[in-house]
């Protein structure tokens, strides 16, 4: 039941509202600026034990003096505490001494990241648009994530990067340029606010009113397709994913977790090695002269290719399917002959295809294919063997289906944000 759940915006009334006045045109993105895999902090600021490997946290309690032959116990702890029990508070790890609790409060931090705003759909679907810290951008960036409750899991749905590099033609996401990378401590963060929102951990409750799966855990399966290319950030994306699948933490099995990409074809083979989950591709064209126009980065990495490095990659099995998602654009790409070729491409690759009908936000010119159209093309892909699920939008009364997420956030000229930085410093002295 969807009752009371209207469109509505939540502010906590401690948080102005968002700061629209970003018009500042954007510098060309330096790989050193946009990939902070140790994230600069502002002087002050305690770093966070959140998105750390376990060695990453044993270095940092031996710096702060922790003995070296207590350092797995307790990195075995705060990790249990941080991942399974959700806690924010040093105070709250009970089986920590009094004495310790205090000295990691003093030095570190736990810190969520920060809620901006939360919106609800009527179908229950949430997005918050998260808040961090500028880590080089020059001020500090905002991305969406977002929640779908459905009968049997609950989805959420990660960003991996501010903006996108990347410019699919129907996407709007890929009208924002790319701001940033996100750092794993933020890839996790999003993790761990919705389910701190929902009252996914132990001992938390969920708030009355929520729609939620009829069972299990609430956040059941993450899918790494919101705002950016996670292929374009890869160690962060898969330090974070390692994370969420640790089974002495947030425990997400790799096969409820599922990177999509727009086909980085030189890194899908590491992905399913070094990061061993489900794998997206967002084919939504096969031929090359229309997929040029739709996912430009084929222009690069054709579709032969992609298909190769679709058939080489890891663990690949009928068990272990590769889904293709194919957005359905009227009169572009949905017709009868376009699911035959579909079929033929296919041949011989586990794989299992989403139809996505478009999703539309302002000023897109595409629009989303009719319903029958829609039906056809799945029946012919299906009579081939290959299940097609339709899938349902959700969300779209608050732009949080497929393609819509984007932020205000812009990133500052070079010459603005060192003189931003240089008055930083000087308050600081
Ligand atoms: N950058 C990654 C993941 C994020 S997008 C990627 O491109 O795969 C998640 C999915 O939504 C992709 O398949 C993307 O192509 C699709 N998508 C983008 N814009 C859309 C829109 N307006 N309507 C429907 N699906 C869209
Ligand atoms: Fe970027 Fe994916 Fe959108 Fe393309 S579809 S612009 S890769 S987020």
């Amino acid at each position: 039941m969807m009752d009371g759940l209207d469109a509505r915006l939540w502010r906590p009334a401690s948080h102005p509202e968002p700061d629209t006045d970003m018009t500042a045109p954007l510098a060309v993105a330096s790989p050193a600026l946009v990939s902070p895999a140790r994230a600069p902090l502002a002087s002050g600021e305690k770093g966070s034990l959140v998105g750390l490997t376990r060695p990453e946290i044993g270095e940092q309690l031996a710096s702060i003096g922790i003995e070296p032959k207590q350092i797995r116990m307790r990195t075995a702890q705060i990790w249990n505490w941080i991942y399974a029990r959700g806690v924010t508070d040093f105070n709250d790890m009970l089986n920590v001494s009094k004495d310790l609790r205090v000295t990691l409060a003093e030095n570190f931090s736990l810190k969520r990241p920060e809620i901006v705003t939360e919106q609800i759909s009527q179908d229950g679907t949430r997005k918050w648009l998260l808040r961090f810290p500028p880590r080089g951008a020059g001020r500090p960036v905002e991305i969406e994530t977002v929640y779908i409750p459905e009968i049997g899991r609950g989805t959420l749905c990660v960003s991996s990067q501010v903006g996108c590099t990347l410019t699919c033609s129907f996407c709007h996401t890929g009208t924002q340029k790319l701001v940033r990378n996100l750092t794993a401590e933020e890839i996790v963060g999003q993790i761990l606010v919705a389910r701190d929102r929902l009252g996914d951990f132990p001992e938390k409750s969920t708030p009355v009113g929520m729609a939620v799966p009829s069972e299990g855990r609430l956040v059941s399966n993450i899918v790494m397709m919101g705002m950016g290319e996670p292929l374009y950030n890869f160690d962060n994306v898969k330090q974070a994913l390692l994370i969420a699948s640790d089974g002495e933490g947030l425990s997400l099995s790799k096969r409820r977790i599922t990177l999509s990409t727009s086909g980085v074809v030189p890194m899908i083979e590491r992905a399913g090695a070094e990061i061993g989950t489900m794998l997206a591709i967002s084919l939504h064209a096969v031929r090359d002269d229309l997929r040029d126009m739709l996912v430009p980065l084929n222009k690069k990495y054709p579709i032969a290719e992609l298909m190769d490095a679709c058939r080489n990659y890891p663990g690949l099995t009928n068990a272990r399917r590769i889904t293709f998602e194919y957005v359905m654009l009227k009169d572009v790409n949905d017709s009868p002959a376009d699911a035959r070729e579909l079929v033929r491409l296919l041949k011989g690759i586990p794989a299992k295809i989403n139809l996505i009908p478009f999703n539309p936000w302002p000023g897109v010119n595409y629009q989303c294919s009719d319903w029958e159209t829609i039906e056809t093309f799945s029946d012919i892909v299906n009579r081939a063997g290959y299940a097609s699920p339709i899938r349902t939008p959700r969300g779209r009364d608050i732009l949080a289906a497929c393609g819509q997420l984007k932020s205000e956030s812009e990133r500052m000229r070079v010459r603005e944000r060192l003189a931003l930085e240089a008055m930083v410093t000087s308050d600081d002295d």
